[in-house]
């Protein structure tokens, strides 16, 4: 449904690639996303189909097979897979940070042995910080890697593994010198192969815990080689803020497709003798709506843009995180109220919306914690 058509500058290139993704998304994942989502299945066709189109190598350089473009192309390309099922773009969301870790930290040797299979999504990645005791304050990590020869021994249960179960490798951080201070300076990011799962939880894509237990890791899987021993908690930040972006993106996606529901909708419900849509407030309803959507596709594409350009998007990224998912979860509410109790029917797209926006509040850092990175970046750049 081509209403509220996103405004965005883009080139010939991105013009296509987005138009492919949009013709995918409607043909392929908007029909079959309730049923899974009710029936908490792994959409395994669609991500097949993906494979084909190449979605999982976006960004990785051409050489390794992937189709080496950039972050601006990617935010273009997460929006419209979010439009369609936000759970589509999580199994591309922890496999792009994975793969950019590797990309901007890898040995030559860690780029050669995975960004290959990367790239066409024969292994996908997964990114895990968080543990069942924390999830913002990530310094705090009780996992523990101590080397043994030339291996590394990790013990320690991860929580909220987004595709976990499914990946082919895990990029973890974990505490490599417990008595570093401060304790970020003693934290490496291991390449593992998922360890055996104990307990799991999915719904389309699946979040799970994960428990190494003498979990034996090869030197040649530290991320960055001997480098990147005790510079684990700097990579993984760095890797946050493109993802801050890709979570933006999804905001503006599932927004997006709200107000495209809410706008149909509107036209046709008819109460007091005419169209909902003809009542001023739904009308201002949707007024901010759009506007909003407009407003966080541009702060996103902003922060993209930035980072693509290798200027400091920090703070950008962190407002466009904030403020998409925000936005993200304010649309789709007003989106369900304007479908009235048909909103809270299973039988409708907007039900499943309504359920799926709240998780952008809390991926990459809760808003709570994207405003203190704001308001730390700012004072940075505005020092009295
Ligand atoms: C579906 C799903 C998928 C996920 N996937 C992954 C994944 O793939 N990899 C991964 O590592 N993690 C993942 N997570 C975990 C996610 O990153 C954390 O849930 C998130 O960072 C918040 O951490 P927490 O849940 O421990 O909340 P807490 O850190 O305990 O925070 C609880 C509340 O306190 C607030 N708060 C915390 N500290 C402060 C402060 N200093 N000042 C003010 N307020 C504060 C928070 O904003 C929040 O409102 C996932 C989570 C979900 C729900």
């Amino acid at each position: 449904m081509a209403v509220a058509a996103p405004y965005a500058e883009k080139t010939d290139e991105q013009q296509a690639i987005t138009e492919m993704v949009r013709q995918f998304v409607d043909g392929e994942v908007i029909p079959i996303a309730e049923e899974y989502d009710h029936e908490d299945k792994f959409p395994e066709g669609v991500v097949e189909q993906m494979k084909e189109l190449g979605l999982f190598g976006v960004m990785i350089p051409e050489e390794y097979g992937g189709m080496g473009l950039d972050l601006t192309t990617y935010a273009m390309i997460v929006e419209e897979l979010s439009r369609g099922w936000i759970s589509i773009s999580g199994i591309v969301n922890t496999h792009f940070i994975g793969s950019y870790l590797l990309m901007k930290f890898g040995t030559d040797d860690q780029k050669d042995r995975f960004l290959p299979r990367m790239a066409t999504g024969e292994i996908r990645a997964a990114f895990s910080l968080s543990e069942p005791g924390l999830g913002s304050d990530v310094q705090a990590i009780s996992t523990r890697a101590k080397q043994d020869g030339d291996d590394w021994v990790i013990n320690g249960t991860k929580m909220w593994v987004t595709n976990g179960l499914l990946s082919g490798v895990v990029f973890l951080l974990a505490k490599s010198d417990p008595d570093a201070d401060p304790p970020y300076k003693g934290m490496t990011c291991f390449i593992t192969i998922p360890p055996k799962i104990k307990k799991m939880g999915y719904k389309g894509v699946e979040s799970t815990e994960l428990v190494y237990e003498d979990y034996r890791c090869p030197a040649q899987n530290v991320l960055g080689g001997s480098e990147g021993v005790g510079n684990g908690f700097r990579y993984m930040m760095d890797a946050l803020e493109v993802g801050r972006v890709n979570v933006a993106a999804r905001g503006v996606g599932i927004a997006q497709r709200a107000l495209e529901l809410a706008l149909r909708y509107s036209q046709e419900r008819r109460t007091f003798g005419k169209p909902i849509a003809q009542h001023q407030a739904i009308q201002f309803k949707l007024a901010d709506m759009a506007t909003k959507v407009d407003a966080a596709r541009l702060l996103t594409l902003r922060a993209a843009r930035l980072k693509d350009a290798g200027q400091r998007s920090d703070l950008e990224a962190g407002m466009a995180k904030l403020f998409a998912s925000e936005i993200g979860k304010e649309v789709v509410e007003d989106a369900f109220r304007i479908h009235g109790g048909y909103g809270y029917s299973k039988e409708y797209e907007i039900e499943r919306l309504y359920r799926d926006a709240p998780l952008l509040l809390i991926g990459e850092g809760t808003s709570e914690i994207q405003r203190m990175v704001i308001g730390k970046k700012l004072l940075e750049r505005h020092r009295v």
